[in-house]
């Protein structure tokens, strides 16, 4: 089966019918007809409609090197660099048009599938049968365009039992029986983005090192589909402030939902393990699969596009505002223009400095990688800060569309418009400001940058291992001219 359009992933998102709750009560009939999922599946689907699209298909997708349909390149292992050029440039496309507001946009699950099975070698000699599950299950994948959300955290307190130990009963999620079905799963974890709106779940909590024993309950992968019985998704208050797009040009759009998932017993079947009960097994996966290098250029496509809308979104107010001309808001402008080019030349020197990795994969340079990570996650607050800086009471002048067909509108249009802008656009651009730095869905925006791929610790450190043998490089430097 070729790349799948965008009614062929609303349609099949419609006929899965996962046990989706929100707002206590459960989700009936189509996902796509939700208000809290309709803007959003609307935005997948035409990125979806772009592998199918004349001008845009050939940038898209790729021959599949098992059935020579075409698939969409972001599965694709990148063996070259004008692979990961051309990986990249796919990524981009799509992040241009969420601009940047899907962090869990298909191709980053596409993109972590890939890393996992082209590690399966780290598997294959001790579980050659976990091993064979993952390459078959990426190309199942690649092979039906699967749409895949995940979860690899769990909720603070099946974390909190496995460090005391209180418990009789851990909340930890855990493997409680195996029989000849498959692993029976029992627990929670958070927080899956889009998993409401895709075909399956992957799951891949880190082991916590709780069992002495040999084959330890917390140690497991999987993937399944979303719909398998057991599994509830539990959605958070939905962000999407209304339909209109004037009202709500971000949430409307471009609201991805997380969910609490829960598993009440669930069967997962023998051939969607990738592990089990070997804890090492399941670092080792993470680790050598190189999971967030290769997520790293997806994340960088996504942060490249939405710090360039932020951009286009200050100028304009800037601009309606006559503010131009003073130092302190170039300089605030100029901070966001440093964050595009900065964004773009670690992005560069990522993709520069790829070497071919054990799997045969080109592994893109890891460090400007990090690093990005790191900076990033600071950055994107003080890029929040900047437009509320700028913006001031106009993030709060968030008329609606309609008062402009009140009576009042003669009043509205004379005192609301701005330097080469109407009333009614001058308020569209302090709506779509207001989204941005105010609003939940903002809001949502700037933990999700916090947080995404770990607290700023662990990022941290990321970075900080990746670099030893520079800083020890660099201090015997200083040690030599010490000397
Ligand atoms: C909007 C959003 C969407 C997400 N989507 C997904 C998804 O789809 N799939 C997925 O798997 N994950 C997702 N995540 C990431 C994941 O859910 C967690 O948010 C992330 O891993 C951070 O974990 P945490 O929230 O438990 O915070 P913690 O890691 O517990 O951090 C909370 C605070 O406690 C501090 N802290 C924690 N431990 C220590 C310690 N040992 N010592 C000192 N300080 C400590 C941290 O520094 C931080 O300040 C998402 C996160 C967000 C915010």
């Amino acid at each position: 089966m070729p790349v799948k359009s965008g009614s062929e992933y609303i349609e099949r998102i419609n006929q899965n019918l996962p046990d989706v709750w929100i707002g206590g009560e459960r989700v009936q009939g189509p996902i796509s007809e939700h208000k809290a999922f309709k803007g959003l599946m609307a935005t997948q689907a035409a990125m979806y409609d772009m592998q199918h699209d004349s001008e845009s298909q050939s940038a898209m997708v790729y021959s599949s090197p098992v059935t020579g349909h075409p698939v969409g390149l972001s599965y694709k292992q990148p063996k070259t660099k004008k692979d990961l050029v051309l990986r990249r440039q796919m990524m981009q496309s799509w992040a241009n048009c969420h601009h940047g507001f899907l962090g869990r946009s298909p191709d980053y699950m596409n993109t972590a599938i890939m890393a996992f099975s082209a590690a399966a070698g780290v598997l294959k000699e001790k579980y050659p049968q976990y091993a064979a599950n993952l390459k078959r299950y990426y190309e199942y994948c690649q092979e039906n365009d699967i749409t895949l959300s995940h979860v690899f955290i769990q909720p603070r307190a099946g974390r909190v039992t496995t460090f005391l130990r209180t418990f009789e009963e851990p909340e930890t999620a855990r493997v409680v029986e195996k029989n000849k079905d498959g692993i029976v799963v029992r627990g929670a974890f958070l927080l899956d983005t889009q998993g409401a709106t895709s075909d399956e779940i992957l799951v891949f909590p880190p082991p916590f090192s709780l069992s002495v024993d040999e084959e330890s309950p917390y140690a497991f992968a999987f993937a399944v589909p979303s719909n398998l019985k057991g599994i509830s998704y539990v959605c958070r208050e939905s962000f999407v402030g209304g339909e209109s797009s004037y009202n709500y040009p971000l949430s409307s759009r471009f609201e991805e939902m997380d969910t609490l998932v829960l598993f009440k017993d669930v069967t997962v079947p023998w051939d969607r393990v990738f592990v089990y009960g070997d804890e090492n097994m399941a670092s080792r996966l993470m680790e050598e699969s190189h999971f967030h290098t290769h997520t790293g250029i997806q994340i960088m496509c996504k942060n490249i596009a939405k710090t360039e809308f932020l951009l286009g979104t200050i100028e304009m107010m800037v601009d309606a505002c006559g503010l131009d001309n003073h130092d302190h808001i170039i300089e605030k402008v100029t901070e966001m223009i440093v964050a595009v080019e900065t964004l773009k030349a670690f992005q560069l020197a990522a993709e520069n400095g790829a070497s071919i990795d054990r799997w045969g994969s080109m592994l893109p340079n890891k460090k400007p990688l990090l690093a990005a990570n790191v900076y990033f996650q600071k950055m994107y607050p003080r890029l929040i800060e900047i437009i509320q800086l700028i913006g001031a009471s106009n993030l709060m002048l968030i008329l609606d569309e309609q008062d402009f067909n009140s009576e009042i509108s003669d009043q509205l249009n004379q005192y609301l418009k701005s330097i080469d802008v109407d009333a009614k656009k001058s308020v569209q651009l302090s709506r779509l400001a207001w989204e941005l730095s105010v609003s939940s869905f903002g809001g949502r925006q700037a933990v999700y940058e916090r947080f995404f791929f770990g607290n700023a610790s662990i990022v941290n450190k990321r970075l900080y291992n990746e670099y030893e043998d520079s800083r020890h490089k660099y201090v015997d430097r200083i040690k030599t001219f010490l000397s």
